[in-house]
């Protein structure tokens, strides 16, 4: 069962994402989290960089939207300024926000990534879904509430029954 936890792609950050390449195989929309995939969970707004990142993701001709299971002001706050259409309260890894989220691009399943730090809801729900999943290392765990330190815990569960048969390679882990 854990196997549907395991992304198609590890990296680091958002900005190891070969987003040309993905782009020439045909993928076209990103649906990312925000807490902790973009910026830390406690922090609000967008960082420099990371506003170049989204800058560079619509040069190339992707489409982004930000699906989250956090609240609205939250998500609003930082969406907003950006100009990021987004779905909050998702409750990941549920089908109907990734869905929504691919309706609202306008794209199917085989073209769209998604990118998220966590296994039981980011990875689980794309992959249900057969979408291109992409795991990034958590920005910030020190501030993660009670739900995702459990969810954690469980993830710590998973890639030990995923390394013990051999499905998680640890030298091709977040090139
Ligand atoms: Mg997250």
């Amino acid at each position: 069962m854990f196997e549907r936890l395991m992304p198609k792609l590890r990296v680091n950050t958002v900005f190891d994402i070969a987003l040309e390449e993905l782009y020439a195989r045909g993928y076209r929309g990103i649906i990312t989290d925000l807490d902790n995939t973009l910026v830390g969970a406690k922090a609000p707004l967008a960082t420099p960089e990371l506003i170049l990142w989204f800058k560079k993701v619509k040069e190339l001709g992707f489409k982004l939207i930000i699906v989250s299971n956090n609240n609205m002001n939250r998500v609003s706050r930082f969406a907003v300024p950006l100009n990021i259409e987004y779905v909050h309260q998702a409750r990941k890894p549920k089908s109907t926000p990734f869905l929504k989220a691919m309706k609202q691009m306008g794209l199917t399943p085989e073209q769209t990534i998604v990118v998220g730090d966590q296994m039981l809801t980011d990875i689980f729900g794309g992959n249900r879904l057969g979408l291109y999943t992409v795991l990034v290392l958590p920005i910030s765990v020190k501030d993660e509430g009670i739900g995702t330190r459990i969810n954690r815990r469980v993830e710590r569960i998973a890639l030990t029954r995923l390394r013990k048969q051999g499905l998680w390679h640890e030298e091709d882990k977040f090139k």
